[in-house]
């Protein structure tokens, strides 16, 4: 018999624990919200088929071929199901059913990350840092000011760390790692990008000085959270590798435009204990390699996926 690897390892079980939906019981709840994901892709499949514009139609054409079907793998043994194929159009921007999987897999790597972090420096604890600036109508005029507050934040941690002559000190310096993205709502009184991050440090960094400090560089925004990430950290994780626009809460158009004006740039960061964390490319699952599996098959058909078949494979 061949040597068999380890079946589930580290990163599965965090991928699998963060996403919450390995498990084959789950499977149909997972199955529901894809769906509804889609369906909203769908809607703005037909929107932006209405414009005749070069990167509308583009933007059509992947989206028309993303998540028609989902083939998934049960692995009966362990009762775990796995995304085995699909097709995917990884726009994010516009895109829920993708903006999903995304978010999967950076919270997976980040999760890992931080079990071997938390091994290695037990004194450490995760805080999430939520950092907004004032609403206004000109996105890509509020999208700047958020990305260029942020960086000056940054800039202050590494200049006070660097013994930087005359560098103020930063309540950012309580940090030793972190992890952030961007966000973009709009409820209907302006568009409001706001930054998610997740701060390891030994101490709580104060919210009223990050508070102060964020209004001396921002000039016009002073709203802070900062609290600690206490029970199953893909909790407080997910808050942060959740969408980076709010789908729910725009209009597609609105979506549109926002999807175009952040397109490129950088959604995600990290510094410290967090650098040079790889989110696969890939926006399938993990194979669980060496067990016997069930194939099953979903099509989207009349606003749901639906079975459409199974086959059983041997252990190979
Ligand atoms: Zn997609």
């Amino acid at each position: 018999m061949a040597k068999k690897k380890t079946p589930v390892n580290v990163s599965d079980l965090a991928a699998g624990t963060f996403t919450g939906v390995d498990e084959a019981e789950l499977l149909s709840e997972r199955i529901a919200r894809y769906g509804q994901a889609h369906a909203r892709s769908n809607l703005m499949l037909d929107h932006l088929r209405d414009d005749p514009s070069d990167s509308s139609r583009k933007a059509a054409a992947s989206l028309s071929t993303c998540g028609n079907y989902l083939h998934f793998r049960e692995y009966f043994t362990v009762g775990k199901v796995r995304l085995h194929n699909a097709t995917f159009c990884k726009q994010h921007l516009i895109c829920p059913l993708c903006a999903i999987r995304r978010g999967a897999k950076a919270l997976g790597a980040y999760l890992t990350r931080w079990q071997v972090i938390q091994a290695e420096r037990p004194e450490l604890r995760p805080y999430l840092l939520t950092l907004t600036v004032k609403n206004g109508d000109d996105l890509e005029e509020r999208q700047k000011h958020l990305t260029r507050s942020l960086k000056r934040l940054m800039h202050h941690r590494r200049d006070f760390n660097a013994g930087t002559r005359g560098a103020p000190y930063s309540e950012l310096c309580k940090a030793l790692g972190a992890v952030y993205t961007l966000e973009l709502t709009n409820k209907g009184k302006g568009w409001h990008p706001h930054c998610h991050m997740i701060v390891l440090a030994a101490s709580q960094p104060s919210q009223a000085a990050l508070s102060a400090e964020w209004h001396k560089i921002t000039g016009d925004s002073m709203i802070v959270d900062c609290r600690p990430i206490t029970g199953d950290p893909s909790e407080g994780f997910m808050e942060v590798f959740k969408y980076a626009v709010k789908f729910s809460d725009l209009t597609l158009e609105d979506n549109w435009q926002a999807a175009q004006i952040l397109k490129g740039k950088r959604l995600l960061g990290s510094f410290g204990l967090f650098r040079g964390v790889q989110v696969p490319e890939s926006l399938l699952d993990e194979a669980l390699d060496d067990l016997p599996y069930w194939d099953r098959f979903y099509r989207f058909i009349q606003g749901e996926y639906q079975f459409t078949g199974e086959s059983p494979k041997p252990r190979g």
